[in-house]
């Protein structure tokens, strides 16, 4: 809530700039995510009330996948969970990332180099100042993070993911 205040009066301060810098597809009524900005834009298989999604998730995971918001880097657990097995969404378990695909990159969030077929969604997001790419649940629409395309061989694609948007389920030995 504080983060929303802060970003309206952000916003006011610059309206004119914010204006000039609003891209044509968003006039079009396209789908467009932002940082913080409350959840991903679209229609999704699995809904719940802003309520249940709160109860469900916890306060942190909720800021994250409901609100599109961001985990401070290096504090996820996730980061050093090396098992084989597969990362599922923590809003509706489905199935998101191979164990085998995931990497260090670095930045302090779990990174992949690939999702799993038909397990995300991808849309444009300018907030902050930048032009990235969005990537959410196809399921649920929880926010997971973004994909850069510095990312390693073989799709030279990088899964920025948040930690506390995914539960790992290690491959049964
Ligand atoms: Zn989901």
């Amino acid at each position: 809530m504080t983060t929303l205040k802060r970003r309206s009066l952000l916003l006011g301060g610059t309206a004119l700039g914010a204006i000039a810098a609003i891209p044509a597809m968003q006039w079009l009524g396209a789908a467009i995510a932002g940082e913080g900005e409350g959840p991903v834009p679209g229609t999704f298989e699995i809904t719940r009330t802003d309520e249940e999604w709160r109860r469900i998730l916890g306060d942190d995971a909720y800021y994250v996948m409901r609100m599109q918001g961001t985990e401070r880097p290096f504090t996820s657990a996730l980061l050093d969970e090396h098992r084989e097995g597969i990362f599922h969404c923590a809003g509706c378990d489905l199935p998101l990332f191979d164990a085998a695909t995931k990497y260090d990159s670095g930045t302090g969030w779990p990174s992949f180099y690939q999702p799993l077929d038909n397990a995300v969604g991808e849309l444009v997001d300018n907030s902050l100042g930048m032009t990235r790419t969005e990537i959410h649940c196809r399921r649920c629409g929880g926010h997971l993070g973004h994909v850069f395309n510095d990312g390693p061989a073989p799709t030279g694609l990088r899964y920025c993911m948040d930690g506390i948007a995914l539960k790992f389920v290690p491959k049964a030995a």
